[in-house]
């Protein structure tokens, strides 16, 4: 789809946006720090933000939107939270860094360990993909297997050995998804389809005494919002404790968001270790992992499991991540979310109802997710046909021309954050109305 920085409506609309994105493709590939912000799914020159505060950003050429991204989930609270801000002045005040233990991490760490049942432990590290990649490492210690399983459709950050796709036919085999990531790496990389009991047992049945855990995350938020059946992550949990594999569920987006507990609380189901992300660094880079004592244990330097970081456990970033969980506990966050998140349903599914082709609403909580899928909301990674992904392209701008900021992608589901109103709802909903009337 076009991309010109040259294109001539986005150097009308967007002239400052269109010089830093021109600019920045001199000294930045592709002008962006993560893929998904170059709108090329969508078309178009990406927007510059200036600012941000509760549900809006502002772009550089003085635009305001209403935000559905919310730094892809990491804004619980909305942008720059006064708590937030005020914890983050205070701690940096007495230095950014020390390369040595502070009180903030362990307040971090208590709370992270109070409130999500499987953790008796937790290392904190300064991503989601640097989290996944020392849980899978410390699994393989733990457990003195080699083979990882994971799920097409679930996302858990870019380290080698997960940037894998599903290989074809019933071959299980995971081929690199990426340039520059060797076939050995993922050689010990298994990939199934979600929603499917069968495959399950079979790979289990096939080499369940060589896996060392199987990855998911609990509630897919990232090939949209691929909502599982219950009986489904039962069946994971039972065939993994009955091979003696881990199963580390991916918190990264749901943790915080979906409840305390994450989605583990709400699914009533228990992990063997759990990644965080997100919402817990409070828009600082955060991650962490966790798990029971026995197995964490195993990480130096009480164990044998090599695991480091300059920056992990940063004074400023605990303290902002510590403001956003305190907020959300004494302010009933998680109730007050599924109260928004009801209210969008509500406000959405008529306007949905009348579109001139067929989108369905999918909702955890406080993550939605308007699928393109013309047979209906999936289960699986299905991919979009060309139509129904030119059709989110249109409406992506057509929202934006109405002040409204979804994900540049029809994969990436949108978050709701605690600055979101019910006037804000209606506004979503009054410009989706209108966006799609005039795409019809
Ligand atoms: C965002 C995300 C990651 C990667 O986190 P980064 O901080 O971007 O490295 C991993 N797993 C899930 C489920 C995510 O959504």
């Amino acid at each position: 789809m076009a991309n010109s920085a040259n294109d001539s409506a986005a150097t009308r609309r967007f002239p400052r946006s269109t010089e830093l994105y021109e600019r920045a493709c001199r000294v930045i590939p592709g002008g962006v720090n993560s893929p998904v912000r170059a709108f090329r799914a969508v078309g178009g020159t990406p927007l510059f933000i200036t600012r941000g505060s509760g549900q809006h950003l502002t772009d550089v050429d003085g635009h305001s939107y209403l935000d559905f991204v919310g730094s892809w989930g990491a804004l619980i609270l909305g942008h720059a939270h006064p708590a937030v801000l005020a914890a983050i002045e205070e701690a940096s005040r007495n230095g950014t860094t020390f390369g040595a233990p502070c009180a903030a991490e362990v307040q971090l760490a208590e709370r992270l360990v109070d409130s999500y049942a499987a953790l008796e432990q937790v290392r904190f590290v300064s991503s989601g993909t640097e989290a996944v990649m020392s849980a899978i490492r410390l699994a393989r210690a733990f457990t003195g297997r080699d083979l990882i399983v994971k799920f097409s459709g679930c996302y858990h950050g870019h380290a080698d050995h997960l940037l894998v796709a599903a290989g074809s036919g019933l071959a299980t085999f995971g081929r690199p998804s990426s340039a520059g990531v060797p076939e050995a790496f993922t050689a010990c990389t298994r990939v199934l389809p979600l929603d499917d009991d069968a495959a399950l047992q079979g790979l289990f049945a096939h080499e369940g005494e060589r896996i060392a855990a199987v990855i998911i995350e609990p509630v897919p938020a990232n090939h949209g919002l691929l909502l599982q059946r219950r009986e489904f992550l039962h069946t994971l949990r039972s065939a993994t404790s009955r091979h003696g594999a881990l199963l580390i569920f991916d918190e990264v987006i749901s943790g915080f968001r979906l409840a305390r507990g994450g989605a583990a609380e709400l699914l009533g189901i228990s992990p063997d270790l759990a990644t965080f992300g997100k919402v817990i660094g409070g828009g600082m880079p955060v991650g962490a992992f966790g798990g029971p004592r026995r197995i964490m244990s195993r990480l130096a330097p009480d164990g044998d499991t090599y695991q480091a970081g300059t920056l992990s456990g940063n004074p400023v970033a605990m303290a902002a991540g510590l403001a956003t969980i305190e907020l959300l506990v004494t302010q009933s966050g998680w109730q007050r979310l599924e109260s928004l998140g009801a209210q969008l349903e509500r406000a959405l599914s008529p306007v949905l109802a009348q579109a001139p082709f067929p989108i369905h609403l999918v909702r955890a909580g406080s993550l939605f997710w308007m699928a393109f899928h013309e047979a209906g909301a999936p289960r699986t990674s299905v991919p979009l046909t060309e139509r129904a992904a030119k059709r989110f392209g249109a409406l992506f701008h057509a929202m934006l021309e109405r002040g409204v900021y979804l994900p540049p992608s029809a994969y990436e589901a949108c978050f709701l954050s605690l600055a979101h109103t019910s006037a804000d709802l209606q506004q979503l909903a009054q410009a989706l109305r209108e966006s799609l009337a005039a795409l019809g």
